[in-house]
């Protein structure tokens, strides 16, 4: 084996390379090491080992990073597999696995080999054998300052190849290390001890034979920090122990452990009820079972309302992992991860959970990865990174929530999907998957139903104090609203319940829906609005160009100044926020207490867990919050949960607006009355007969599904098509636009070369948040069955990113 292929850490570089093993290094897959590329010297990742190179000329590694390699084979798999899925440079896929802290610059270091030169030097040359002089080590940094930047790598070039100076790699300054702490143990054996004590006494020492003789009583060395908290003890005490050879002071290596300020009573897990019991006798021999002949790893779909049990499924499927010796890992979305959902993992499998958030430092999240990697821990609780945690013997992968959009990574490369990504790691690594939701994601569901996932169900509601209904909803016709001249923002109805539960001190929540802020226009005389004739879906007001613009084809009219329909200048574009719902609360009762929940209130001091104890501390009357906020809650207090407007999602230009809104009404539903009082849930809305809302309203998850794959067939969405999406983005709006129509074209050609009769186009648009960072975005949007023939043909220059499986269209 004398070559090896090797992912490289320069942005965007869209393959591996191939480069010659020098005679003496001992390379294996997955090992990190440092490679020529271009100029530089950079971190690569070993892909793969054989006998031929992928190319004729090839360059030398030039140095090992570390000895061992720092990812699983598996894992070098799973990188491959999400770069070539996602269309993603290899070493994007693979530093989402690398150790938090890993990614490094090299430096390059000089020193001089002391021989003579032949040649009359330079004065130039010179100086640079000057700076290096006897030194050990030289950064080619300190050159640089010394002769400049160019002359400075010219000169050592040469120097080097004169055999005047040697050059040796190293890591650049590393940004975390392992954190340590002073630890005090008692060296002298007992009789030494107890004679010091003595002396020390009648010296008037007392602090430190009171030292001794609590250290007598420790079996293991113990923290400094922890001797202060027992003892009056100053540092001279223990220096003065420690020169009289008494005890020894070392440093030891600490886990900066972020579940250290909690404290768990372990808890048994609670007798299952029968539906749980049926549920769980499913799932349970599968789980720990070989992988099927097909090679495909089980896939279970858990299917329940908020509170059917469905964790309680979890943590029992994890106990039956971890007693057969292997471990899990449990995906959450990031606001759900609550410090109650922690402690109940922490409680179930005590000192064994570790825990992986956003909120963790660097240095913490590199102690959870050792500690981790190490074996200590059998469950791993997190966001959609954890997955890529160094989990050995992975036995298990729990998505909670499978449906939230925050498992796609959209912001950076890759745009992996977790759920996806997880299916293969499972695959690699023979391990189950089960997804939970108590609305699934359409593709999910449909995957069940095609028998690719097996479908669990979860029918009722659990509570504290036994099975508890879904609460009634109420849908209120804003229309009839309008009509009685009633033009606040809350319902006559809405306003009688909240007159009620306050005037019984219980609380209230108020949801709105924050997409779609001042986007559609819709007439406030009868609620007609402007929608695309093409595509029928809702059109999108554009404040610099005064337009009504269809964000699917681009049809687009001057924003007009009436109703077509009923004449009126009535007009309004819709965008309402939090704060114009905090004050009308006001409004109509000065008397309730108001919390805010949004971006604006939340900062680093007051977080989520802050705000939602002040209102569970019953601080407030009524939560004003937007629907993103409605997952995770549980609030017993609360007895009315008001939706202010369930249109506004509906109608964002999106294939995927009815299944989002359908969710986040189900959420919200699913909030109320957790406790001992039934709860209550009015949702508002102009389109009452819109089957979104009408399924909603009556927590009918499949009749949602059957009206909503109706429409995705016939359009051709996914599930039944796939897409691609492709974002350009420049400062330049002309350009912008020009670059999306050239590729568009190149697209067509190569569709038509190709006969792909079965492969669509849509766009070029401009993209939702038009201007986004003082940059033009245009889009398009590839729809057939396999678009990565085309994909792998296109040579896209930068600017553009590749979206597979997208979960958003705007
Ligand atoms: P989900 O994850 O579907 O929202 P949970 O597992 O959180 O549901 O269950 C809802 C509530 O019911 C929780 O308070 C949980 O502690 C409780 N619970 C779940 N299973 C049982 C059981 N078998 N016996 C008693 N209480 C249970
Ligand atoms: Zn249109």
């Amino acid at each position: 084996m004398n070559y090896a292929e090797v992912a490289v850490n320069s942005p965007g570089s869209r393959s591996s390379f191939s480069y010659a093993i020098p005679p003496g290094f001992s390379i294996s897959v997955g090992q990190a090491v440092w490679v020529p590329f271009g100029s530089r010297i950079v971190q690569g990742i070993v892909l793969q080992v054989s006998d031929k190179p992928a190319v004729e000329e090839t360059k030398e590694i030039a140095g090992i990073i570390t000895d061992s390699p720092p990812l699983s084979s598996i894992q070098i798999k799973l990188a491959q597999w999400i770069s070539e899925y996602y269309f993603a440079p290899p070493f994007d896929a693979l530093s989402l696995m690398l150790p938090p802290g890993f990614e490094r610059r090299s430096i390059v270091l000089f020193k001089a080999t002391g021989s003579q030169a032949d040649l009359p030097l330079t004065p130039e040359h010179r100086q640079v054998l000057d700076v290096i002089g006897g030194k050990t080590n030289t950064s080619l940094a300190e050159l640089e300052k010394a002769v400049g930047r160019r002359k400075a790598r010219q000169i050592t070039d040469q120097l080097l190849d004169l055999q005047l100076i040697t050059s040796t790699l190293d890591l650049g300054p590393a940004r975390i290390k392992p954190k340590t702490v002073p630890y005090v143990e008692l060296t002298a054996d007992r009789q030494e001890i107890e004679v010091a004590k003595a002396r020390l006494g009648k010296s008037g020492a007392h602090r430190q034979a009171e030292l001794l003789q609590f250290l007598i009583g420790q079996a293991k060395p113990i923290p400094v920090d922890e001797i202060r908290r027992h003892l009056h003890c100053s540092s001279a005490t223990i220096k003065a122990l420690e020169s009289h050879h008494l005890v020894s002071v070392e440093r030891l290596r600490v886990r900066r452990d972020p579940l250290a300020h909690l404290s768990f009573v372990p808890s048994p897990p609670p007798v299952l009820t029968s539906s749980q019991q049926a549920a769980w006798g499913l799932i349970h021999d599968i789980i720990v079972g070989e992988v099927s002949p097909s090679g495909r790893s089980p896939v279970f779909l858990l299917f329940g309302v908020t509170g059917s049990g469905k964790t309680e499924i979890y943590l029992r499927a994890l106990a039956q992992v971890v007693a057969a010796g292997k471990r899990g890992i449990c995906l959450i979305p990031e606001i759900a991860l609550t410090q109650q959902t922690v402690e109940r993992f922490a409680s179930r499998f005590s000192g064994r959970v570790a825990l992986l958030h956003s909120g963790l430092s660097l240095g913490e999240r590199f102690d959870e990865w050792q500690w981790i990697q190490e074996g200590n821990c059998d469950v791993i609780i997190g966001p959609r990174s954890a997955l890529f945690a160094p989990l050995p013997d992975l036995g298990l992968i729990i998505i909670d929530e499978e449906h939230e959009w925050t498992y796609k990574q959209e912001d950076k490369s890759p745009r992996y999907h977790a759920r996806d990504a997880a299916i293969e790691l499972a695959r690699l690594s023979g391990a189950a998957v089960i997804l939970g939701s108590a609305t699934p994601d359409i593709g999910s569901f449909h995957k069940a139903q095609q028998g690719e996932y097996q479908l669990v169900e979860l029918k009722e509601r659990i509570t504290p104090r036994g099975y508890s209904p879904l609460p009634e909803v109420t849908v209120v016709d804003l229309r009839e609203e309008l009509k009685a001249g009633n033009t606040s923002l809350f319902s006559r109805p809405l306003i009688a319940a909240m007159k009620g539960a306050l005037a019984q001190g219980e609380q209230v929540i108020l949801f709105l829906n924050r997409r779609g802020t001042a986007t559609f226009v819709r007439c406030r005389s009868c609620a007609f609005i402007f929608r695309c004739p093409r595509c029928s879906i809702a059109l999108t007001y554009h404040s610099v160009e005064k337009r009504l613009i269809c964000h699917r084809c681009r049809y687009s009219i001057p924003a007009p100044q009436s109703c077509p329909r009923c004449s009126r200048r009535n007009l309004r574009s819709l965008g309402i926020g939090t704060q114009s719902v905090e004050e009308e609360v006001k409004d109509f009762f000065p008397q309730a207490r108001v919390i805010r929940w949004d971006k604006d209130v939340i900062t680093r001091k007051y977080g989520h867990e802050e705000l939602l104890e002040d209102f569970r501390d019953r601080k407030a009357d009524v939560l004003v919050g937007t629907q993103m906020n409605a997952k995770g809650l549980d609030l017993p207090q609360v007895t009315l949960a008001g939706v202010i407007n369930a249109d506004t999602g509906l109608n964002f230009p999106d294939f995927r607006s009815s299944e989002r809104t359908f969710q986040l009404l189900c959420q919200v539903a699913g909030r109320a009355g957790r406790g001992v009082k039934a709860g209550n849930v009015i949702v508002q809305t102009y389109s009452p007969d819109n089957y979104v809302i009408e399924a909603a309203a009556k927590h009918d998850y499949l009749g949602f599904y059957s009206k909503e794959t109706d429409y995705r067939r016939r359009y051709d969405y996914p599930p039944f098509s796939r897409l691609v999406r492709l974002v350009y983005s420049h400062t330049d709006e002309q350009l912008c636009r020009l670059e999306a129509e050239r590729v568009h074209h190149l697209i067509l050609e190569e569709r038509s070369r190709k006969h792909m009769a079965d492969f669509s186009i849509i766009g070029p648009v401009p993209t939702f948040a038009f201007r986004a960072r003082s940059k033009y975005r245009w889009q398009l949007f590839l729809r057939g069955p396999d678009s990565s023939h085309i994909l792998s043909e296109l040579a896209l220059p930068r600017g553009w990113t590749i979206d597979v499986d997208p979960v958003g269209m705007v």
